[in-house]
C-alpha cells in the first residue's frame, strides 16, 4: 500500500482490507477517531484511481470539505503522485455577486440571484471568455478557499470555474446534499459520473437522521407571510396563510415545551382549495421579485409557506413520512418529517460503482446498513489506537436521568459527583447531558455556581443559539485550555458535542449527565412505530429509539480522543450504560471502572502518569 506516513499499527492491513473488499463489494468501516480513517481509505482507493475512477468524497458539512484534499496534498507531496483534488462548495459560498444583497445568504436566495443575474454577470462573462486552468490544476489539490481567492483575483466565477475544474478531479470532496438531493447532485455528475465512481461518506452515523425530504415552517414563518400576502394584496394568498395561523393556534396552542402533534397537510388549506397555494406561490415569487429589485435579499416566507404545503400535499400517505406540529423555543414548528433512510438511500449507493461508509461510531454494523439501505457489503471494524496511558473511564453506579422528571435529589447528586471531578481533574471539561431539560435542571441546581466557586468558567449552549454566539461560546471554552479552567455545558447530539473538535488540552475530561434517548413525544413515537413496521418489534425499537442514542453518547465521549498523543479522564454519569457497553467504543469497553458519584475526586488521571515527549 502506498501510504505517506510512519503506518501506525493496523493502518495498512485496515487499507489493505477496504481495497481488497472494494473490488468485489462496498465497504462499511467502523474506526475511532485518532485511527486515521481518512489516509488510510485514500490509501486504499488510491489503486481505483490509478485505474481511473473517480472519488465522490462526501462530508456532513461545507465546513468540511477540505480536510480529506488536505490529506490528498500530503499524498501528492510524499509520494510523487500527480493526482488533483478539489474541495468543491456551493453558490453560497463561491458568488462573488450576492454578497451585495447581504451576508448570510441561503443557498435557495443565491440560487435565484444567479439565475437572474448569469446572463449579464460580468465574473461569468470573464470565465466564458476563456480561462487558462492549468497553474491552478498543478497545483493538484485545491482548497474551496484557493479556488475562491484565484477566481476573485482573475475576476471569474469561483462557482463555475469550480464546475470546470471537476471534469479534472480525481477526488471531489463536497456535502452530503450533492449526492442525496436531486436537485443538486445533477451540477455534479454531469462531470464526475456516479455510474463509474466511488462513493465515500465520513460521518455516516449521521445519515440515519438526515430527514432527506423534510422541512420545517414556523409561527414565525407564518406571521410574515400574512404580512407579504397583504403587501402584494393577494386576497387568495391571505386567506391561506391566516386560516392556517387560525388552526395552528386552535389546534396546538396546548402544546408543551418539546412536546409533538400529528396533522394532516390538507387541513392547513380552507375547504380543501389547493388552488390558493399556487395563488400563494405566485404571490411569493413577486415578493421575491420585489426584494431583488430592492437589491435585497431575495427572501419570501410566503413562498416557503406555499412551497412546504404543495411538497406535504405531494407526500401525504407515504409510508415514513409524517407531518409534526411540535413546539420548540416556545414556538410552534409545523414540519414535513421524512424517514426513510433505507429507502432513499438505498436507491443513491445504487448510482454509484462501489459505496464506502465510514465513522467511528456505527456498532453494530449490520444493523447501522439496515437502516441506511446498504444491501451489499463487507465490514471492516478497526481498533481504536486508545489504551490506559490515554485515558481513565468510569461509570458511575447511583446516577441516572432515567423517567420523565430530573427529581431534585438526583440532580443534586449529579451535581455534586461533577464538582468532585471537577476538583480533581482541573482541565477543561465538558459535562454533556442526556438532553436540554437535563442541563436545566442540573443548572437550577446549582452545577454552575459549584464550577465558579472552583474557579471554572462555565460555557452554557443554549436552544436559541445563534452560529455566530456559540462559536464565541467554544473560542472561550478553549481559550481556557492552559489554565484548565474551562467548563463546558451541553447537550449530546448537539452542535458542541458532535462535530465540534477539541484537540490537545482543549478537552481532556468529559461527564456524560444521562443516556441520550429521545424524549417519548408523539414524534418518538412515531418514529419506533415506523421501524418496528419495517423490522419487526425488537429490532425496530434498537435501531430507532437505542442505537442512535448511544451513538450520540459515544460521539460525545470521542470529543476528548482525538489522536493517540490526546489523555482523558471519561465519565459515564448513568448506571444504565452497564447494559450498552457492548455498544461503546472499545477502549471504553476495556477500560470502565464501576464507581460511585462521591468518588468522583479520586479518579485517575493519566496525564500525572504518561507524557508524551
Ligand atoms: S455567475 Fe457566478 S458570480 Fe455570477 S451570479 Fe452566478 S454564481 Fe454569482
Amino acid at each position: 500500500m502506498k501510504f505517506p506516513y510512519k503506518p501506525r499499527p493496523r493502518q495498512l492491513e485496515v487499507a489493505r482490507e477496504v481495497s481488497a473488499a472494494l473490488k468485489s463489494t462496498n465497504v462499511v468501516l467502523e474506526a475511532p477517531t485518532g485511527f486515521g480513517k481518512t489516509p488510510v481509505v485514500l490509501s486504499a482507493i488510491l489503486p481505483f484511481i490509478e485505474k481511473g475512477r473517480r472519488i465522490v468524497w462526501a462530508v456532513r458539512t461545507g465546513s468540511e470539505t477540505d480536510r480529506p484534499v488536505e490529506e490528498l496534498a500530503v499524498f501528492r507531496r510524499e509520494l510523487g503522485l500527480k493526482l488533483v483534488g478539489l474541495s468543491f462548495r456551493g453558490k453560497r459560498d463561491m458568488c462573488l455577486l450576492a454578497r451585495r444583497f447581504g451576508s448570510d445568504l441561503d443557498y435557495s436566495e443565491v440560487s435565484y440571484i444567479c439565475s437572474r443575474e448569469r446572463s449579464r454577470c460580468r465574473y461569468y462573462r470573464e470565465l466564458e471568455e476563456g480561462v487558462e486552468l492549468a497553474p491552478l490544476l498543478s497545483r493538484g489539490a485545491l482548497t474551496y478557499s484557493e479556488v475562491y481567492k484565484w477566481a476573485s483575483e482573475a475576476g471569474v466565477c469561483p462557482y463555475f470555474l469550480q464546475r470546470r475544474l471537476l471534469a479534472y478531479a480525481d477526488v471531489v470532496a463536497l456535502s452530503y446534499n450533492y449526492v442525496v438531493d436531486e436537485g443538486l447532485s445533477w451540477s455534479v455528475k454531469s462531470a464526475v459520473p456516479f455510474r463509474e465512481s466511488i462513493l465515500v461518506v465520513d460521518e455516516a452515523h449521521n445519515l440515519q437522521g438526515l430527514n432527506l425530504g423534510g422541512d420545517t415552517v414556523t409561527e414565525g414563518t407564518l406571521a410574515r407571510a400574512l404580512e407579504e400576502a397583504r403587501e402584494v394584496g393577494s386576497a387568495g394568498a391571505e386567506e391561506l396563510v391566516r386560516h392556517a395561523i387560525e388552526l395552528v393556534s386552535d389546534r396546538f396552542a396546548g402544546l408543551r415545551e418539546e412536546e409533538s402533534e400529528v396533522f394532516d397537510p390538507l387541513d392547513l388549506i380552507p375547504d380543501g382549495r389547493e388552488e390558493l397555494v399556487e395563488e400563494a406561490e405566485r404571490a411569493g415569487e413577486m415578493v421575491r421579485e420585489m426584494r431583488y429589485k430592492q437589491g435585497r435579499r431575495p427572501r419570501s416566507s410566503l413562498y416557503h409557506f406555499a412551497s412546504f404545503l404543495e411538497a406535504a400535499v405531494g407526500l401525504r400517505g407515504e409510508r415514513g413520512v409524517a407531518f409534526v406540529a411540535e413546539r420548540l423555543d416556545n414556538r410552534v414548528n409545523l414540519s414535513i418529517w421524512d424517514m426513510r433512510s433505507a429507502e432513499l438511500l438505498g436507491a443513491v449507493w445504487r448510482k454509484f460503482w462501489r459505496v464506502v461508509l465510514m465513522s467511528g461510531t456505527l456498532s453494530p454494523i449490520e444493523a447501522f446498513a439496515e437502516t441506511v439501505g446498504l444491501e451489499r457489503y463487507h465490514a471492516v471494524s478497526a481498533p481504536s489506537p486508545y489504551d490506559e496511558s490515554n485515558a481513565s473511564v468510569y461509570l458511575v453506579k447511583d446516577l441516572t436521568t432515567r423517567g420523565e422528571e430530573l427529581s431534585g435529589e438526583m440532580a443534586g447528586r449529579y451535581v455534586e459527583g461533577i464538582a468532585k471531578l471537577l476538583s480533581r481533574v482541573r482541565r477543561n471539561t465538558a459535562v454533556f447531558t442526556a438532553s436540554y431539560r437535563v442541563l436545566e435542571g442540573l443548572a437550577s441546581a446549582g452545577l454552575l455556581e459549584r464550577a465558579e466557586e472552583l474557579g471554572y468558567v462555565p460555557f452554557v449552549e443554549r436552544r436559541s443559539m445563534s452560529g455566530l454566539e456559540a462559536a464565541e461560546a467554544l473560542k472561550g471554552f478553549k481559550s481556557m485550555a492552559k489554565e484548565g479552567r474551562g467548563l463546558l455545558l451541553a447537550p449530546m447530539g448537539g452542535r458542541f458535542a458532535e462535530g465540534a473538535d477539541y484537540p490537545g488540552e482543549e478537552l481532556m475530561c468529559v461527564f456524560l449527565a444521562g443516556v441520550p434517548f429521545e424524549k417519548p413525544t408523539t414524534k418518538t413515537k412515531l418514529y419506533i412505530g415506523y421501524y418496528q413496521e419495517l423490522y419487526g418489534e425488537e429490532r425496530g425499537r434498537l435501531y430507532a429509539y437505542v442505537y442512535p442514542a448511544i451513538r450520540r453518547a459515544a460521539q460525545a465521549l470521542g470529543r476528548a480522543l482525538r489522536s493517540p498523543r490526546d489523555q482523558a479522564v471519561l465519565v459515564l454519569g448513568d448506571f444504565r450504560y452497564r447494559n450498552y457497553l457492548n455498544l461503546m467504543p472499545d477502549y471504553v469497553r476495556e477500560l470502565a471502572v464501576e464507581v460511585g458519584h462521591d468518588k468522583l475526586d479520586s479518579v485517575r488521571l493519566p496525564w500525572q502518569e504518561v507524557k508524551f515527549g
